[in-house]
């Protein structure tokens, strides 16, 4: 036994139902821990705001196996073991050269955890992480080790990626590489909500990544985060006014009273594609840390209707927000992908650490993106009810399905899958 303490997610308001965590270092200790357990649930670096994560009965880390299992050139492959971060895996990539298409916000996150839950980052040509993945090595609920790959499993691969923790233990993860590159990226502050709804199609391919934050105070956009490859021939040359927005003067934080400090690199100034991606730099505190968060994926066709349905809820959402985020994602084949089949917008909040306040405010936001079947990240907190999940994720009997084969005992069903996938 490793540990009995309390155990808390990395925002501290979900407290684990049991503080039993026992760590592995091998594929074969994960086979026996598997065997021994009745119930269990991988924890990975704990970002989820919500208890997908969560176990009555006992928790395994694969902390110790955070490690590189082979680069294959040829393939432009990566072959990870599930609980490595990206804040790992990133600048051992780019020493040999190679880099990922996206990331998230924030480096700190294991890839298994975020791609278990279809964790994305901003770009309209950009799959969310998970499309990355090219294989899977998966410990399932018999303790056997079973290989899932796209050419040998087809369906059942692209139902397994994003798979919230319910098919088994993922103890090493395959992704695609590309050559290394550069970004750079620039703010631009204030920009006109009018502006935004006329021109939101330009607005969203003006660079490899956008991200808009808004207070949704005062018809605007407070910050618009541009990235973009320095050797794109397409890429942004930084006028000093965009779409009504003033270029920024100084490195700014997404939430303007904080410190730049925390954020990577902006001004245009070149470097890595691991430090221009995220806007949080590793080895310092992401967003706001006192915070919780919700967020929404609508048809990137609906967005600018379901922006606007959001911005009448101005004065109820603004004294519990902390800032929203708008970014652009393209379709994907995952099934239980927020944005399978769908290029999609997202609407994302970052709440003051107010849950009894945020519970009244997510159904009114819900009631106003119902419309566009809002499909709710996976890892943050919402209140949609199953019956409408079921209706929003056309492939979701067929990941049931794939559940009861892999594990027809519900070893790694917790309340979050029971109450929102076996409902
Ligand atoms: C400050 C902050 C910023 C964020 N920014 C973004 C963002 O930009 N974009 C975005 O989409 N999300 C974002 N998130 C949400 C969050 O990052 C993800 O949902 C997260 O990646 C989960 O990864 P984790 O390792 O922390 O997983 P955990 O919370 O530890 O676990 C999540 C699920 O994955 C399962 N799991 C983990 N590892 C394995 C494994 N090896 N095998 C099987 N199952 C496993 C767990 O059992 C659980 O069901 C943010 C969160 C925070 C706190």
């Amino acid at each position: 036994m490793d540990s009995h303490e309390t155990l808390k997610n990395w925002a501290g308001n979900i407290e684990y139902s049991t503080g039993e965590l026992d760590s592995a270092n091998s594929v074969e200790q994960v086979q026996e821990f598997v065997k021994s357990q009745p119930r269990l649930k991988v924890l990975g670096t704990r970002h989820c705001f919500n208890r997908i994560a969560d176990s009555k009965n006992q928790f395994l880390s694969l902390k110790e196996m955070d490690r590189v299992v082979s680069v294959d050139k040829t393939e432009r492959t990566v072959t990870v073991a599930g609980q490595m971060t990206y804040g790992q895996l990133c600048p051992y990539l780019d020493r040999y050269g190679f880099a990922l298409q996206n990331l998230a916000s924030l480096p700190h996150i294991s890839v298994m955890g975020a791609c278990s839950t279809g964790t994305h980052g901003s770009g309209e040509k950009n799959g969310n992480l998970s499309t990355a993945v090219s294989g899977l090595q998966l410990v399932n609920a018999a303790g056997e080790v079973m290989e899932v790959s796209p050419k040998k499993d087809g369906e059942r691969f692209l139902g397994s990626v994003v798979g919230l923790g319910a098919l088994g233990v993922v103890t090493n993860v395959t992704l695609d590489v590309r050559p290394s590159y550069q970004m750079h990226q620039y703010v631009y502050e204030n920009l006109p909500l009018s502006e935004l709804t006329r021109h939101f199609d330009q607005i969203e391919a003006a660079a490899y990544s956008v991200s808009l934050f808004t207070d949704w105070q005062k018809q605007r956009i407070n910050e618009v985060w541009l990235k973009s490859v320095v050797d794109d021939k397409k890429k942004f040359d930084a006028p000093a006014e965009f779409f009504g927005g003033k270029r920024a003067t100084k490195n700014v934080h997404p939430i303007a009273e904080l410190s730049a400090e925390n954020c990577t690199e902006q001004m245009g100034v070149p470097g890595p594609w691991y430090d221009r991606l995220p806007h949080f730099r590793m080895g310092f505190t992401p967003s706001a840390g006192k915070e919780l968060q919700s967020e929404y994926f609508v048809p990137r066709k609906n967005a600018v209707e379901a922006i606007l349905a959001v911005e009448k809820l101005r004065d109820q959402l603004s004294p519990h927000l902390l800032i929203s985020e708008i970014r652009a994602i393209a379709a994907d084949d995952l099934w239980l992908s927020p944005c399978y089949k769908r290029d999609s917008v997202t609407i994302h909040f970052t709440w003051k650490p107010e849950w009894d306040a945020v519970r009244q405010v997510l159904p009114v936001i819900e009631r106003e993106l119902a419309p566009f079947q809002a499909r709710p990240h996976w890892g943050k907190l919402f209140t949609v009810p199953a019956a409408e999940l079921y209706s929003r994720y056309e492939r979701m009997a067929d990941f049931v399905q794939l559940c009861r084969q892999c594990d027809p005992q519900g070893k790694f069903r917790n309340d979050f899958l029971n109450a929102n996938i076996f409902a």
